[in-house]
């Protein structure tokens, strides 16, 4: 199969039509008109095989992650999802393996409102990069620098379930063998759940927001510097699923792993932090029964402390420090 018929075969029709696409697939670029009163927020994520994923992760999984980081840096913009160009670098033209990873994708753009524009597709190790491209009502957006002090933080839904999957399917945190708990988690892993509608009704609550891809310590470190802030995060807040929870009650009376490192500093979490005004708190409460999500108050910006570090972890009202590092860096 040549590389046009690839194209031809796999790469067309992936998720909606948008009448604003003036050209899509089959040019040398394509052509998208910008709604009046409107603004772009444009992102790309790449995922290397060995680096971001296990060469054992299903191709439809692979699919729907790749589209599904990206929509979440677009969520954490509190920006529309429209578009989407794909670089697609594979090892050989594999039909079988093309046919799902085309599924995965095609679901989750469905689902958001997305429209597979363009892409290259070139031979190589196994790399997907997907470039995004979202709508936002002109001079709005949700930025790390807005966080003001005062505000609460908040995050959506469960943390540290994607990283402890990670580390059970790499052996490095030993569990009691029950299949439908390190199911669930896995799922958390391999198909995160952007959450763009709550980033889109967040543009009119939030003074500040971030997708947690690199673990929350980490992430919010971001809010902090480019905010001028610290960030004050009680530990026992941070809402975890039931079957985190379980594994936690049977590794701590182990006593050999520290779990909740997973929710603090593990990463692949795709949920949002965020932080508002405590004047907001009914409208958050409001949104997270409307959406039928979980919005935990887990902390309070303060003032920028220089002895300190710009993300204070307290438990029981003590200060802690995660036991791992603060994030995942690809160049240490
Ligand atoms: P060019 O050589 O001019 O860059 P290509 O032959 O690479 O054009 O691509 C032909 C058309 O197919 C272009 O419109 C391009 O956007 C699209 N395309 C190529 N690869 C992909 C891909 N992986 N996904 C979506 N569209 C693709
Ligand atoms: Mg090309």
């Amino acid at each position: 199969m040549s590389e046009f018929s690839l194209i031809q075969k796999f790469c067309r029709d992936i998720g909606v039509s948008h009448s604003e696409t003036q050209l899509s697939i089959g040019d040398d670029a394509a052509v998208i008109q910008i709604p009046s009163g409107m603004e772009c927020a444009v992102c790309v994520d790449t995922m290397v095989e060995g680096v971001h994923f296990l060469n054992d992760v299903s191709a439809e999984a692979l699919g729907h992650k790749i589209l599904a980081v990206n929509l979440s840096d677009l969520a954490a913009m509190g920006a529309l999802p429209k578009w989407a160009t794909l670089a697609l670098t594979l090892p050989s033209k594999d039909e079988q393996w093309l046919q799902a990873f085309r599924q995965g994708l095609h679901q989750l753009a469905t689902e958001h409102g997305v429209q597979l524009i363009g892409g290259d597709t070139t031979q190589g190790p196994l790399t997907l990069s997907l470039q995004i491209i979202g709508l936002l009502p002109q001079g709005s957006r949700l930025t790390r620098s807005g966080a003001e002090i005062g505000d609460d933080i908040y995050v959506s839904n469960t943390l540290g379930d994607a990283a402890l999957a990670l580390a059970i399917m790499q052996d490095r945190v030993k569990t009691p063998a029950d299949e439908s708990l390190l199911d669930s988690l896995r799922r958390s892993l391999e198909r995160p759940e952007p959450q763009c509608e709550l980033g889109v009704a967040l543009l009119d609550i939030a003074n500040a927001c971030i997708d947690l891809s690199d673990g929350l310590v980490g992430d919010l470190a971001h809010i902090a510097s480019q905010s001028q802030v610290t960030m004050r995060v009680d530990v026992d807040q941070i809402p975890l699923s039931k079957p985190f929870k379980t594994l936690m009650a049977g590794a701590a009376s182990k006593g050999d792993v520290i779990l909740i490192d997973f929710a603090l500093t593990g990463g692949d979490d795709y949920q949002l932090a965020f932080t508002a005004n405590p004047s907001r708190r009914a409208e958050i409460v409001d949104l997270a029964k409307r959406m039928s999500i979980r919005l935990s108050r887990i902390g309070v910006v303060l003032d920028q402390n220089a002895q300190q570090s710009k993300v204070e972890l307290h438990q029981s009202g003590s200060p802690i420090e995660p036991s791992q590092g603060s994030s995942y860096q690809h160049f240490q």
